[in-house]
C-alpha cells in the first residue's frame, strides 16, 4: 500500500492568496497595535524582553536586498506571530513580507537571513513581471543565483520530541520531519508522488 505523506513542516513560505488574505483579516485586529512583544534571548542565562519592530523589519529587508539582490525593497514588511512552522511569507497582493518572529529567537540569524532572501527573490520576480511561484524555472535560477534557501529548518520548539528523521523526495525535493522512522517503500511525497528517501536524523539540544 502506498501511502501519501502530507503536513510539510519545512517549507518557507505560502503566499497562496486566497489563504493569506483570510487569515490576514483574523490578524488584523491584533497587529494595528503596532510592534509586537516579543522575549529574545541574547544571553544564555538571561532572558530580555525587546520589541521588535517592523520598521526595523523592513530597513534590515532592504539591507539584505542591496546587498544581495543590488536593488531595493521599497516595500512592506511585519512579523507575523501567527505563522506556525513556515518562517516568512510574500503576500503579491500587498508587497508584503512577513518574518516569523520564532525565528528570530530560537535559530541563528543566517537561518533569518535566509528566508528573508528567499521572500526578496518571490518580491523581485513579481515587481518584475516575472513568473515567482515555487515551481518557476525563473524563481528556481533567482534562488541559486543569490544563493538562497529553499527550506528553512524546523523551529526547536516545534519539536516535542528529542529527534527528528527527515526525508526529502527524490524528485522535487520536498522535505519531510517525522519523529517517528517512516517506511520509505511504502510513502510517498504528498506533492508529486514520487519516492522520499532517508536524509538525516536530527537530535535537539
Ligand atoms: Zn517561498
Ligand atoms: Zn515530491
Amino acid at each position: 500500500m502506498v501511502k501519501i505523506i502530507d503536513s510539510l513542516i519545512s517549507y518557507i513560505c505560502v503566499y497562496n492568496e486566497s489563504y493569506v488574505e483570510k487569515s490576514i483579516k483574523k490578524q488584523r485586529k491584533r497587529t494595528r497595535k503596532g510592534e509586537t512583544e516579543m522575549i529574545y534571548n541574547t544571553d544564555e542565562s538571561k532572558k530580555h524582553v525587546t520589541r521588535l519592530c517592523d520598521e526595523e523589519l523592513r530597513n534590515e529587508i532592504n539591507n539584505i536586498s542591496n546587498t544581495y539582490f543590488e536593488k531595493p525593497f521599497v516595500h512592506h514588511a511585519r512579523y507575523n506571530n501567527r505563522l506556525r512552522t513556515t518562517g516568512g511569507r510574500y503576500i503579491p497582493g500587498k508587497q508584503m513580507i512577513e518574518v516569523n518572529p520564532k525565528y528570530v529567537h530560537e535559530m541563528p540569524y543566517n537561518e533569518v537571513i535566509g528566508i528573508i532572501k528567499h521572500e526578496l527573490c518571490h518580491y523581485h520576480l513579481h515587481m518584475e513581471g516575472k513568473p515567482f511561484g515555487h515551481g518557476d524555472r525563473a524563481f528556481k535560477q533567482l534562488l541559486k543565483k543569490t544563493n538562497s534557501p529553499r527550506f528553512c529548518k524546523p523551529l526547536p520548539s516545534t519539536m516535542k520530541n528529542k529527534v527528528i528523521h527527515s526525508y526529502v523526495c527524490k524528485t522535487c525535493k520536498t522535505m519531510y520531519h517525522r519523529k517517528r522512522k517512516v517506511n520509505v517503500n511504502k510513502v510517498r511525497c504528498g506533492k508529486c508522488s514520487d519516492k522520499i528517501v532517508f536524509k538525516e536524523t536530527i537530535k535537539r539540544y
